[in-house]
């Protein structure tokens, strides 16, 4: 296992593979879970090397206070990441990733507008331009992200198809917690009692495929389950398609911290 902080390092690290070796990228920005970690394995299993990126991406945040705030703990990372199979970890500086002069940019369109590219403009466009940078820095052969993320998934998706990028997006289930709230690195700033309300998130999509299994709106049915918390501020829920399947979206704050999740509409039928 190497830890690498610069883009010289990691071109030297990767410098050894046969021809017939797979390699694997799973970006992530640190702070790793059991979603995180199920993905690296994902990898693991179908790649004869793993390379996981930890990268707090500034530039695709708006919100200072929420770049600050996110957590960062690259040794436990780079422990939690090897024993799941990763044989570099790629933890990169800002500087190395954004020298001075920096002005070029992905600027995905369509897949990008709505949902989280509404709340949080330039937020895709930030996703896409690193995504890519570190598609061209790894050059892996398969790149893993997470259901959780859906539309990211379809913007990344949509510009490795438009850009003719050399990699295979692979797509993997979202972890939950017992009370099926999705894992986040963002749970770890909920207080105890956010903790327990945060539950209401997944069971108002539940609520809304089920709903949409009786053949009723499931907007609707989980905008109700989230009206019993006054307190949530609910910021959309709505449907998306992407890769093929239809899903059921939703994003809301509780306390100070913002919580997104979705589940496919198909599996309530
Ligand atoms: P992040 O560090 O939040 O940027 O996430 C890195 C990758 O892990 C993204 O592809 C996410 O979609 C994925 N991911 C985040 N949370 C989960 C989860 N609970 N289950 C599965 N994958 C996840």
């Amino acid at each position: 296992m190497k830890i690498v902080s610069s883009t010289i390092e990691l071109n030297a690290a990767l410098e050894r593979p046969t021809l017939a070796d797979l390699t694997g990228l799973v970006p992530t920005m640190g702070s790793l879970h059991e979603g995180h970690l199920s993905l690296i394995r994902l990898a693991r299993s179908e790649c004869s090397r793993v390379v996981v990126s930890i990268f707090v991406n500034p530039t695709q945040f708006s919100e200072t206070r929420d770049l600050d705030a996110y957590p960062r703990q690259l040794e436990r990372d780079a422990e939690l990441a090897a024993d799941a199979g990763a044989g570099v970890v790629f933890a990169p500086n800002a500087e190395d990733m954004y020298p001075d002069g920096f002005e070029t940019w992905v600027e995905p369109s369509e897949t990008a507008k709505g949902l989280e590219g509404k709340m949080r403009p330039g937020h895709f466009r930030g996703v896409a331009t690193v995504c890519l940078k570190l598609f061209n820095l790894v050059a892996p052969h398969r790149a893993y992200f997470g259901w959780k993320d859906a539309q990211q998934t379809a913007v990344v998706g949509r510009m490795i198809s438009d850009l003719n990028v050399q990699v295979t997006l692979r797509l993997g289930e979202t972890v939950r917690e017992p009370d099926g709230l999705a894992l986040s690195s963002r749970n770890a700033r909920l207080s105890a009692d956010e903790r327990d309300r945060a539950k209401v998130l997944p069971q108002a999509l539940r609520a809304g495929l089920a709903a949409h299994a009786a053949h009723q709106n499931a907007k609707e049915a989980a905008l109700a389950v989230l009206a019993d918390d006054p307190q949530l501020e609910v910021e959309y829920v709505e449907e998306m398609t992407a890769h093929g399947h239809r899903l059921l979206c939703a994003a809301l704050h509780i306390g100070t911290t913002r919580l997104i999740d979705n589940m496919r509409l198909e599996e309530s039928t």
